[in-house]
C-alpha cells in the first residue's frame, strides 16, 4: 500500500511504527432527513481536493422513505452494497484506498460492520459511516448497535428535521394507512407519494403518543 500523503510521522511517542497508521472508524448517526448523506457527499468531496483517493458505498437506495441520496445524486458515483459483499475484498480490488465512506450503513450487515474495523485496522483505511440508528419501533439496527460497539468515534448529527409540533425530530416512525405501526419487518422499502407504507420523522414525545399531528 502506498504511504498517504496525510500520513503522520511516527514519534518515539506513536506506539505505530512509521508507514503504519490505523484507520478510524466513525459512525455518524442521526434519523432521515437530517442531512447524512450531504455530509457524505461534502466529505467525499473535501478528501478529494486534498488528493486522497476514496470510495463511497450505500445500500437501500430509495428505501426508508424519500431519500436524499438520489436527490443530491449521492448514488450516481456510490457503489451498491449488497447482503453478501465482502467489503474489505472490495477495497482491495479498487486499491490504492485512502478512505471509504459508507452511507446508510444500518442496513449493512453486521458482517460487513465487521469488516469496516478491519479496513481501519488492518488497511490503515479511514471508514466514515452514516445512517439511522433506530427503526420505526425506535429499535437499533443490528449494524448501527455494532458500530456503536467498535466505532472509534460516534456523532449524532445536528438535526435540521424537526417533528411537526418543532421539537427536534429524533425518531423514524412508519405509517400504514395513516396510522403509525410498531410492528412488523425492520426494513421496508417505502416511496415517495401515495405509497401505503411511508416514514416520518417524530420527536420522542409524538413518537411515543402516536401523534402524527394530522387532523
Ligand atoms: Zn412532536
Amino acid at each position: 500500500m502506498t504511504a498517504s500523503p496525510r500520513l503522520p510521522e511516527s514519534s518515539a511517542l506513536s506506539p505505530v511504527p512509521a508507514g503504519i497508521r490505523d484507520g478510524v472508524l466513525r459512525f455518524y448517526f442521526g434519523p432521515m432527513d437530517c442531512g447524512k448523506s450531504t455530509l457524505a457527499l461534502q466529505m467525499n468531496y473535501n478528501h478529494r481536493r486534498q488528493g486522497r483517493r476514496g470510495l463511497v458505498l450505500t445500500k437501500h437506495d430509495r428505501s426508508g422513505g424519500p431519500q436524499i441520496t438520489s436527490r443530491i445524486g449521492l448514488d450516481s458515483e456510490a457503489i451498491e452494497v449488497t447482503d453478501h459483499l465482502d467489503l474489505v475484498e472490495l477495497v482491495t480490488e479498487h486499491k490504492p484506498v485512502d478512505y471509504v465512506i459508507c452511507d446508510e450503513a444500518c442496513f449493512y450487515t453486521v458482517a460487513q460492520i465487521e469488516q469496516l474495523a478491519d479496513l481501519a485496522d488492518d488497511l490503515g483505511i479511514d471508514v466514515y459511516a452514516f445512517g439511522l440508528a433506530t427503526d420505526f419501533r425506535s429499535q437499533m439496527f443490528p449494524a448501527a448497535r455494532r458500530l456503536f460497539e467498535l466505532a472509534d468515534e460516534i456523532s449524532r448529527l445536528q438535526v435540521e428535521v424537526l417533528c411537526w409540533c418543532g421539537r427536534p425530530g429524533l425518531l423514524n416512525a412508519r405509517v400504514v394507512d395513516g396510522e403509525l405501526v410498531h410492528t412488523g419487518e425492520q426494513v421496508v422499502i417505502g416511496d415517495t407519494g401515495a405509497a401505503p407504507v411511508r416514514y416520518q420523522v417524530l420527536c420522542r414525545r409524538h413518537y411515543r403518543a402516536g401523534d402524527l399531528g394530522t387532523d
